[in-house]
């Protein structure tokens, strides 16, 4: 992972916003990704870490399953990445990982997140 360089103020791309309207996103250079704009900021690893112990505390998950869930977000491309990422977003690959690894519904996972 490298630290994403905004395009110039000239180069922005006018994209839709969630609410309807466009706006000149800025874009990193070196890879391409676009910057979220909106509101619905990323949360960094810190906060998701506490959340999958305190979702596989609840649940009496093993050692080793949490182990392997917190690999698979680590190894996630981009996922804690506050330059692109949304919150929705996040919310929505740790809950798949969080299934996929302790076997609990996503809609269980959502209530966890605040
Ligand atoms: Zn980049």
């Amino acid at each position: 992972m490298h630290n994403h360089q905004s395009c110039g103020k000239e180069q922005r791309a006018w994209l839709p916003l969630p609410n309807g309207s466009v706006a000149p996103h800025p874009w990193c250079v070196k890879c391409g990704v676009v910057k979220n704009l909106t509101e619905d900021r990323a949360k960094k690893m810190g906060y998701w870490m506490n959340l999958l112990a305190e979702i596989a505390s609840s649940f009496g998950i093993s050692r080793a399953q949490r182990r392997l869930a917190a690999l698979a977000l680590q190894a996630y491309d981009g996922f804690d990445d506050m330059y692109s990422m949304t919150g929705e977003a996040q919310k929505k690959v740790f809950a798949k990982v969080i299934k996929k690894y302790f076997g609990i519904s996503e809609s269980v996972v959502y209530s966890f997140v605040r």
